[in-house]
């Protein structure tokens, strides 16, 4: 037995070794790229994505979300990025063009001093982070592709360990609810949780008319739509009832004390989503709320998102990886870091006709990352 177990172990290594020493035995394998004399060539262009939907939440409704594409060159590599500019972030394709127009990528000849260029880059301007996410995905995907390896493979995470994803079902009238939650779980992704928006005075209805449908668990966006704390929670002790998972902003981000009386008596976890922007307010918000919501597009990238989640649970607070209405490149991106999150909400690819990637999928409501290196896309056409 122990020497079959011997033989077993034995062959198992040496099919390993194969597999993997052909790889590193060509002197051209992108795994054994090293930087030459190259430069790193930034070029960008404006995207409008068209939405399935109206999308409605507390405070605005619209049909259209303008992006910046770019692309990110280095001796025969590319990586894609993207920027995503809703209207509420202050940023638009002017901008975050005026801002891209300003980095120098050019003055930089090895994209793996990944520390050094993106240093640089937050100095570029002190705004635009959208902007800054575009550049910051654009170099972790070339990179990635110059080691021929997926970024979760290069920050060592288990693909087994990705999180369900939730579906977002905008504020409507109860008809429109009605067909958008048939519709979410009958799609092709199997989805194993919904995200519904509350915040504009139909809340009860809201969840009714969507617990009609389905038991599926789900979560809650306010969109600081409440502003009474009493009021908030006696409605979040209502939604714990209803099998509601966690509140994202519930009240104004403005609101830090109330805040702080909210999550102390609330049954669910509070999630800051408006309120949380950068590294520095995840310790400001211990105790505040129970966790955060991380997107690439408030976080400068991936970069700085990976360093939010390890203070975050140094805090013992939740991670949630979200994202904005994006293309299957950003939400591909921040796939990649899912593994170490609580809950996923990476659906805004899924919300757009018109994507120009294939990424990673949602398959039976998990988020399924994939073998391609990077951040595991294939431009479209
Ligand atoms: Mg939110």
């Amino acid at each position: 037995m122990k020497a079959n177990r011997r033989n077993f172990v034995k062959t198992l290594g040496t099919a390993s070794i194969a597999t993997v020493l052909p790889k590193l035995s060509f002197s051209n394998s992108p795994g054994l790229v090293s930087p030459g004399s190259g430069k790193l060539k930034l070029t960008f262009w404006p995207y409008d994505l068209q939405l399935k939907h109206t999308f409605t939440v507390a405070e605005f409704s619209r049909d259209t979300t303008p992006v910046m594409l770019c692309k990110l060159e280095y001796e025969g590599f590319t990586g894609y990025g993207e920027a995503s500019m809703p209207p509420y972030l202050g940023e638009s394709q002017k901008s975050v063009a005026g801002f891209l127009n300003n980095v120098d990528m050019g003055q930089f000849n090895d994209p793996f001093r990944m520390d050094e260029i993106l240093e640089y880059v937050e100095t570029v301007d002190h705004k635009n982070r959208a902007a800054k996410a575009c550049v910051d995905i654009a170099l972790h995907d070339l990179v990635g592709k110059m080691l021929n390896q997926p970024l979760y493979k290069l920050w060592g995470l288990s693909p087994k360990n990705t999180p369900n994803t939730s579906f977002t079902i905008g504020i409507d009238e109860p008809e429109l609810v009605r067909e958008k939650t048939i519709e979410a779980i009958e799609a092709p992704e199997k989805l194993k949780v919904l995200k519904v928006k509350l915040g504009r005075g139909n809340d009860k209805e809201m969840i009714n008319t969507v617990r009609s449908i389905t038991d599926l668990p789900l979560y809650v966006d306010v969109n600081q739509g409440w502003n009474d704390k009493d009021k908030a929670l006696e409605m979040i002790n209502w939604l714990k009832e209803q099998g509601i998972i966690f509140v994202e902003q519930p009240l104004p981000k403005e609101q830090i004390d109330d805040m702080a009386w909210l999550t102390e008596k609330s049954p669910l976890p509070t999630i800051a989503d408006e309120a949380f922007q950068r590294l520095s307010d995840v310790a400001r918000f211990k105790g505040v709320y129970s966790g955060i919501n991380i997107k690439l597009m408030k976080s400068t990238g991936l970069r700085e998102a990976h360093k939010m989640i390890t203070v975050a649970r140094a805090l013992d607070m939740n991670v949630m990886i979200g994202c904005m209405t994006e293309t299957s490149c950003a939400v591909s991106a921040a796939a990649q870091l899912s593994p170490l999150a609580d809950w996923a909400d990476l659906d805004g690819n899924l919300l757009i006709s018109n994507d120009v990637y294939e990424g990673v999928k949602v398959v039976d409501g998990k988020v399924t990352l994939n073998d391609l290196p990077g951040i595991g896309i294939l431009k479209l056409n």
